[in-house]
């Protein structure tokens, strides 16, 4: 058997017709960049993660950037967020002149520490920024309350957790501004880039709009100064086409996770921990394991495709080591960086597959044990 790591395939096959008739519509109304498919996605989108605001950008990444633009953080400042995440949440961060401050993630969840962002705080600090990594949002209250009594902004990045939820909160509507990405692979993915920012704060959205678009609302009039970082119509309409079918979808990488939680228990696998007051949309299911690359191996000749997420941590890598960090600076991301390994999620995944999986992890694992 061979079980890919994801399957975009699957999902896309039903959708073909819906994603014609979006390029015939752009096809025939020359709606290319932003425009009524855009529009109308935003709007379909804020409502999805509760919110009044949906800016849709040209990437994950941009949509981080400027909302750190909007907030008027740059040179000077710092922003704090986790060393266990994918590059692009630090980028952003330096991209708008700022230092990123890294901290260490909480051993269970694998989101931000709140007791070590409390330790990271400066007279510099402006904003937060906690990753709701693999589809589960980070423990926000406390966290927010960090903030509030600090004065400083909390930036979501949710681009791995569209759908995912904390006390019956939405990911995304809990933080000054929020951040999603549409990457293909993500939940909510584009056949392409996408990005948004959403927000409660209509100056913030305004400004948003105009900082997407050259600094401007009206063609060829600009306030400012501003960047090119525009959703596609194509993309708006593809997006909005798949909208309507993500909370099914995330339902069944929860019903996936379920089993493989059912089945690998009782081993020495260590699986995902769910907040009992959260909703974790398993963008990855991601499991801890002694002797990682040789499980991960021993797969890979089984046909079974994993990832790792991330290998290295954000301060151990080459592009941050002007910060000056070590190893040993953050135990708990180093530790995940070695033992963490990703088995296949997707929202098609069936319970064969997911079987077949545990099947072979079990295996390798027994071997450990009866070894020692
Ligand atoms: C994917 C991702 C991003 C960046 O999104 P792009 O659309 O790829 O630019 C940022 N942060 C996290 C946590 C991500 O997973």
């Amino acid at each position: 058997m061979k079980i890919p790591f994801a399957d975009l395939r699957a999902l896309h096959a039903p959708l073909k017709n819906e994603f014609m008739g979006v390029l015939e519509r752009v096809l025939e109304n020359n709606s290319f960049i932003l425009g009524p498919e855009v529009r109308a996605f935003e709007n379909a989108f804020a409502q999805f993660a509760g919110v009044e605001h949906c800016i849709a950008v040209s990437n994950g990444t941009a949509a981080l950037q400027l909302a750190l633009l909007a907030l008027e953080i740059g040179p000077g400042d710092e922003v704090i967020t986790v060393a266990n995440t994918f590059i692009a949440t630090a980028e952003a961060i330096s991209a708008v002149g700022a230092r990123p401050v890294f901290v260490d993630v909480d051993p269970t969840c694998y989101t931000m520490d709140t007791a070590a962002a409390e330790r990271a705080i400066t007279s510099r600090t402006r904003a937060i920024i906690p990753v709701h990594l693999y589809g589960q949002t980070t423990d926000m209250d406390p966290l927010l309350e960090l903030a509030k009594a600090h004065g400083l902004f909390v930036l979501e990045d949710a681009c791995q957790a569209h759908g995912a939820e904390y006390k019956g909160r939405s990911a995304g509507s809990m933080g000054t501004l929020s951040c999603f990405s549409f990457y293909p692979g993500k939940n909510l993915g584009a056949l392409g880039e996408g990005g948004a920012i959403v927000c409660n704060d209509a100056a913030l959205a305004n400004r948003l709009q105009m900082l997407r678009d050259h600094g401007s609302v009206k063609k060829y009039e600009h306030e400012f100064p501003g960047y090119n970082m525009r959703l596609e119509g194509l993309q708006g309409g593809f997006l909005a086409a798949k909208l309507p079918y993500l909370h099914e979808q995330n339902e069944a990488r929860r019903t996936a996770a379920q089993m493989y939680n059912h089945l690998l228990a009782g081993s020495e696998i260590v699986t995902p921990a769910e907040r009992s007051n959260g909703k974790h949309v398993y963008h990855l299911y991601v499991v801890q394991v002694d002797e990682r690359d040789a499980l991960k191996q021993q797969l890979g000749e089984r046909g079974i495709e994993t990832g790792l997420h991330y290998p290295v941590p954000l301060h151990l890598q080459e592009a941050y080591a002007g910060l000056g960090h070590k190893r040993g600076d953050f135990p708990v991301s180093e530790l995940l960086a070695q033992r963490i390994l990703s088995l296949p999620m997707f929202p098609t995944i069936t319970p064969e597959q997911v079987e077949y999986v545990c099947t072979a992890v079990m295996e390798f694992t027994e071997c450990l044990t009866a070894r020692v």
